[in-house]
């Protein structure tokens, strides 16, 4: 059985990192999912999704240390063509990914107590985002 829904995301702009655990977790209830999977795709190339611990000073450092990986003011080819001021969010997107699984046990995701999925910004501009969450059991655990 696989059950689909969008999670739709308003952002800030580059960033901002938005906890979307809770929103994820009501989807599951309203899919109605027991035991089984859940895959989060998010459909961009200048964001991501990632889980960490949502606490102000890994909020900071989070960005800071990706700055140390793809700085904004390196020289990048896709700023040559499109000029768009976004390679480092396209690096960015690419390094940290756009999708993950999680487990989900009793209807519920089943998170480490400090871990929270996260939507990161990093973009330059505020954009909408699309996450497809699709919950995947077998016909035997619905
Ligand atoms: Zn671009």
């Amino acid at each position: 059985m696989i059950r689909t829904e969008k999670l739709e995301v308003r952002t800030k702009g580059e960033n901002d990192i938005i906890n979307i655990t809770q929103k994820v977790d009501s989807i599951l209830q309203k899919l109605g999912a027991k035991e089984g999977i859940a895959n989060l795709f998010l459909q961009s190339t200048t964001s991501a999704l990632t889980i960490i611990e949502y606490e102000e000073g890994l909020l900071t450092d989070f960005p800071r240390t990706l700055e140390r990986l793809a700085p904004k003011n390196a020289p990048y080819e896709h700023e040559k063509a499109w000029g768009d001021g976004n390679a480092h969010s396209h690096m960015r997107s690419s390094l940290i990914g756009v999708s993950m699984t999680v487990p989900v046990i009793d209807g519920r995701l089943a998170l480490g107590q400090w871990q929270s999925i996260v939507l990161t910004e990093f973009d330059v501009r505020p954009r909408k985002r699309t996450v497809i969450v699709q919950f995947v059991s077998s016909s035997s655990t619905e």
